[in-house]
């Protein structure tokens, strides 16, 4: 007696296989500043943060009060915001 019993080899295919695309946006790496743990999204801003500003003293004076800041432009800023109309110029406290 031979039984002969038709197979059907079809390859079961998983309905709607999913596939994920990378990984969540939420977890968009920061680059975080080891002295006081400020972060920034971009690697370069964390860079240009630790070279002038984070534990770095005030370097230029506004020549028209006492404002102290660290970087030339945002005094250069300082000045055009409240003081309108002055030279825009910076004092070098080295
Ligand atoms: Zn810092
Ligand atoms: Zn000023």
């Amino acid at each position: 007696m031979e039984e002969t019993k038709d197979f059907d080899y079809e390859e079961e295919k998983p309905l709607g296989s999913r596939r994920r695309r990378g990984t969540a946006l939420r977890d968009i790496e920061r680059h975080t500043c080891s002295r006081c743990s400020k972060s920034y999204i971009h690697a370069w801003h964390l860079k240009r943060h630790t070279k002038f500003e984070c534990g770095q003293e005030p370097r230029v004076q506004c020549p028209y009060c006492a404002a102290r800041m660290k970087q030339r432009g945002h005094v250069y800023r300082h000045i055009r915001q409240c003081h309108r109309g002055q030279n825009v110029y910076v004092i070098d406290l080295n």
